[in-house]
């Protein structure tokens, strides 16, 4: 598995492009922002994105899924959890923020909890993490110890609660069975900030050694 870590938009969220190598193929992981910059880096290293999967639908994860759309070919999917279309919906909350953008074509795959996704011969399994969004969603690649987690946890942090959708308790239960159910050695790849770890947001998390 190849991952290229984009920092994009207003609020510095991190878009990635992961290609399976052995096929070409990759998939977009909440295109941020600047979708032309995603697509000529994966037309650079001959990989074809194929889809669109989005953690959740704030509009600084989203922003760039216009543009990217238009860079590559026809057949690309977009999927999202259904309890986030409303927010997708709702310019993933963009107004709220005094911004508007063009979202690009509405998400047709709609994700599950516990669907497995593939990319190549790579898997995916979803899993649904509600709390920062009501339909945020996690994609963890067992084999290669990865977790895409977006906005529900951080390196020393844990998401916003505070904006219309979130709940306290429901993200701690998140984190809780969908996170620190992981292998302490899971590698944690976030929607802003550094890459972290399952077992050091564990131990050293100030936001969870309340409920430890
Ligand atoms: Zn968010
Ligand atoms: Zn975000």
């Amino acid at each position: 598995m190849q991952i290229l870590t984009f920092v994009l938009g207003p609020v510095e969220t991190n878009a990635y492009l992961v290609a399976d190598e052995t096929t070409n193929e990759a998939v977009v992981i909440d295109p941020a922002w600047d979708g032309l910059e995603i697509s000529k880096a994966a037309q650079a290293r001959g990989w074809r994105i194929t889809q669109i999967w989005l953690t959740h639908a704030h509009f600084d994860h989203i922003g760039g899924v216009a543009a990217l759309v238009k860079g590559v070919q026809p057949e690309l999917t977009i999927a999202i959890h259904p309890a986030d279309l409303p927010l997708w919906r709702a310019q993933g909350g963009a107004p709220l923020f005094g911004l508007t953008f063009d979202a690009g074509p509405e998400p047709q795959v709609r994700l599950a909890d516990g669907e497995q996704l593939r990319l190549g011969n790579l898997e995916f399994e979803v899993r649904h993490a509600p709390g920062h969004t009501p339909g945020h969603v996690l994609f963890y690649c067992a084999v290669e110890k990865v977790l895409f987690c977006g906005d529900v946890i951080f390196a020393n942090g844990i998401g916003r609660t505070d904006l219309p959708g979130g709940d306290y308790a429901t993200l701690m239960n998140s984190i809780q069975t969908q996170v620190l159910s992981l292998p302490d050695e899971t590698r944690l790849l976030s929607g802003h900030g550094e890459e972290t770890t399952v077992g050091w947001e564990r131990r050293w998390n100030p936001f969870l050694t309340q409920v430890l």
